[in-house]
């Protein structure tokens, strides 16, 4: 039922090129995509391959799962992106004008540096969006698609006052957002889709249990992965220590691992940081914190939250930059930890 393609793909959304990275593999995988979607991917190849997005037919595949599920001809819901009327394309032109909608999202978010989730977002809200990601730290969150969702969205269509109206499921419900903006497309469009997605290092090591994911399990975007980067402020490639993963501002950062907090201070790039040690050789670093809770000494067990998140430092949005140390060298974190 899983269908697999591995890729450099959040690298190359960052970096708007392809470039490989040898130890930087991502497995993205296609999750409980149903029978009458699957029978689709034939055509999704094709176009997607058409557009220069052969890379990303397991995003459309997800997509076509929350706009159709693969039912009628429109199975893209692409028809008023082409100016004409609901549900009036055969299902073969409806994913060439999805797959040509959505290569043009990915190129304005590969243009502009933004994840993929802003392109994927998009999708609903219009390619504006991606713009409107570039210009607020270039990673797709839940807070940036609402206020675009309620405040620019929603008002060019009508809206200006803020109406909303029920949205209740598992993610709205996730969240404590039960609703929507009338006329503000569905800002929780991008975790939507991610339901049919998983991602995953394809080297496979990954020790059980021995080190928790860094932060809620609700924040399960890698924005930026270890190795090497354009960085997004110095536009210089660099070594990239670790990873980031987007947070909302003051979500909780807990301890990976039990240890000893061997640095908790602040730093011009790092911003407001913790280091814990762990024994053994290993610590592990958490930066680009609001405020830290623990200080020098501090003996913290699993899963303790030792600081708040927070963009302090050289950072361009909220984010916890995560790194693994082994015997004073960075490793990838992701054969430490797992993306929840
Ligand atoms: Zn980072």
């Amino acid at each position: 039922m899983a269908v697999v393609t591995t890729y450099n793909q959040t690298v190359q959304a960052l970096m708007g090129k392809k470039q490989s990275i040898d130890s930087q593999s991502v497995t993205v995988a296609a999750s409980n995509i149903n029978d009458k979607v699957m029978g689709y991917k034939p055509l999704v190849e094709q176009y997607a391959s058409e557009y220069g997005i052969e890379d990303y037919v397991t995003y459309i595949l997800a997509i076509m799962m929350v706009e159709s599920g693969g039912n009628g001809n429109d199975v893209m819901q692409s028809s008023e992106s082409l100016g004409k009327p609901p549900n009036s394309l055969t299902a073969e032109e409806s994913i060439k004008q999805g797959c040509y909608y959505f290569s043009q999202a990915v190129k304005r978010a590969e243009e502009n540096e933004c994840d993929i989730w802003a392109a994927v977002q998009s999708y609903n809200f219009g390619l504006s969006y991606v713009y409107y990601v570039a210009t607020n730290g270039k990673v797709h969150n839940i807070d940036l698609s609402e206020y675009f969702s309620r405040y620019r969205l929603a008002p060019m269509l009508g809206n200006a006052s803020g109406t909303t109206y029920p949205y209740v499921n598992e993610y709205s419900q996730a969240l404590g957002k039960t609703y929507l903006y009338s006329n503000g497309g569905n800002f929780l469009y991008a975790m939507i889709v991610k339901q049919y997605i998983t991602t995953s290092p394809s080297n496979g090591v990954v020790s059980e249990n021995e080190f928790m994911w860094p932060v809620p399990a609700n924040y399960n975007y890698i924005s930026s992965p270890f190795g090497n980067r354009l960085h997004p402020i110095s536009h210089t490639y660099k070594m990239h220590s670790g990873i980031d993963i987007p947070v909302n501002y003051g979500a909780d950062i807990y301890a990976s691992k039990s240890g000893t907090v061997t640095g908790a201070s602040y730093h011009s790039s790092m911003g407001n940081y913790v280091i814990i040690d762990h024994g053994g050789g290993v610590s592990t670093v958490y930066m680009h914190n609001s405020e830290l809770l623990v200080s020098l000494g501090t003996v913290v067990t699993q899963g303790q939250v030792i600081a708040k998140g927070g963009s302090t430092g050289a950072s361009t949005g909220n984010h916890c930059h995560f790194s693994v140390k082994v015997n004073g060298e960075y490793v990838d974190p992701m054969n430490y930890v797992k993306v929840p």
